[in-house]
């Protein structure tokens, strides 16, 4: 099931960039939304400054919580490589809100989390 989508886009113009979603890639491992999405920003000259949003929801359309997982915020530490400059990342939460956090910040607050919250939706 698709219900999680990733979008990246040019924090000023808010052009979008990319947009990912998570799905399997095979019986047992899946793409989370923000790799897919990742890996379709490719590298440019000129230095962009981007942001993110992640909204993922249950079969009634409801949001829930989309912080990035560990290893999605490591990928996200490549994006530096193909020039981009990841300044903020937006999230749903329960309760259809979304929240923001910089990214040089999520660290502090992720070792709350893990991949788990993926698992069964
Ligand atoms: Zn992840």
């Amino acid at each position: 099931m698709r219900n999680i989508f990733a979008v990246f886009y040019e924090t000023q113009s808010m052009n979008i960039l990319s947009i990912g979603y998570n799905r399997h890639i095979n019986k047992n491992s899946m793409i989370h939304a923000e790799v897919d999405a990742i890996n379709k920003l490719f590298y440019v000259k000129k230095k962009k400054y981007i942001s993110m949003l992640i909204i993922r929801f249950n079969k009634n359309n409801d949001l829930l919580i989309s912080l990035p997982c560990q290893l999605c915020i490591s990928y996200m530490c490549k994006l530096k490589h193909n020039n981009y400059i990841l300044s903020n990342i937006y999230y749903s939460i329960n309760n259809n809100n979304i929240e923001k956090i910089k990214f040089y910040n999520i660290n502090l607050i992720e070792k709350h989390y893990s991949c788990n919250y993926y698992k069964n939706h």
